[in-house]
């Protein structure tokens, strides 16, 4: 992950720095408003979801604070990083293959690798090194093979490190400043490389129907959004060319969870416009970990 400061007000679009947007309404936050137990929205203020007609690129405005978004990160609780991660269900084994179909080389870079989990599951085929502002993470990760190269990918010399591929899993969603992390990105690969980006889409289906009050903008952290659109805009300008797009779940899910899924967000959506449901049905926006919403972009420099 990378906490950039250089911001604008949210009038202008993060990745394309145009002024040119729609609004689509305002967001409801998952409560309370904390980052490791620290309060982002101290002053209540009400965010909304804006969306770019220009690179289709959409994000959260205002700006989040960042010191108190670092103070937050900062202060995650120590036993997420001794979690064991289920490979299968975060789909670990599909994104080793997709690296597999394009790269040649072994050098593979795990942006916010945290606690090293992901880069434990590829096989010992790869060259595992890892960016991570965690410490206690990086000390986690150095303990599984990682070489663990700096606190974020704006630490990295380009002149001094490049990679066959680079991969940024529940990356993007975090950053403010977009545009500036793939053109690092960029810079950082060799020819040919290839950076597999996993976040959310904002043309899913679901996210479409439930606009400003989908699950996945409601966590506060989460401040830009990307489409295929906005993916390929922004690799454009980087001299990446998207060679691989699909949507998936965010974890590999089974019918029950499908089903669960469904009746809660049916049972929300009709809820909140409905006054005599119980307030709990429409007061929290429930979690869609079933939909196919995250896409799984692969962009290879030219
Ligand atoms: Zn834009």
């Amino acid at each position: 992950m990378t906490i950039q400061t250089n911001l604008n007000d949210g009038n202008q679009c993060p990745l394309c720095m145009k002024e040119n947007w729609k609004t689509k309404g305002n967001i409801r936050h998952f409560q309370p408003e904390e980052v490791g137990g620290v309060n982002i929205n101290p002053d209540g203020v009400i965010f909304q979801l804006r969306a770019c007609e220009e690179c289709g690129f959409t994000w959260k405005a205002p700006p989040l604070d960042q010191e108190l978004l670092l103070r937050g990160y900062s202060q995650s609780p120590a036993d997420h990083w001794s979690a064991v991660e289920d490979g299968r269900e975060r789909q670990f084994d599909y994104m080793e293959q997709l690296l597999c179909s394009r790269i040649l080389g072994n050098a593979i870079l795990d942006v916010g690798c945290f606690n090293g989990e992901l880069l434990r599951h590829f096989g010992t085929r790869w060259k595992h090194y890892g960016v991570e502002p965690s410490v206690m993470a990086a000390e986690v990760s150095r303990t599984k093979g990682i070489e663990i190269l700096g606190p974020t990918i704006d630490s990295l010399d380009p002149e001094k490190h490049s990679f066959d591929g680079i991969i940024a899993v529940d990356v993007v969603e975090h950053l403010p400043a977009p545009r500036e992390f793939f053109e690092r990105a960029a810079s950082l690969l060799k020819p040919g490389g290839v950076l597999l980006c996993v976040t959310g889409d904002t043309d899913a289906r679901t996210w479409r129907i439930y606009g400003s009050h989908y699950w996945y903008c409601s966590y506060i952290g989460h401040i830009s959004f990307l489409n295929r659109r906005s993916v390929e805009w922004v690799g454009n300008k980087c001299g990446l060319k998207v060679v691989h797009y699909e949507r998936r779940p965010h974890l590999r899910s089974g019918v029950a969870r499908h089903l669960k899924d469904w009746i809660k967000n049916a049972r929300y959506a009709v809820a909140s416009h409905l006054p005599l449901f119980p307030s709990a049905w429409s007061d929290q926006v429930p979690h869609w970990i079933s939909a196919h919403d995250h896409m799984f972009a692969m962009l290879q420099k030219k």
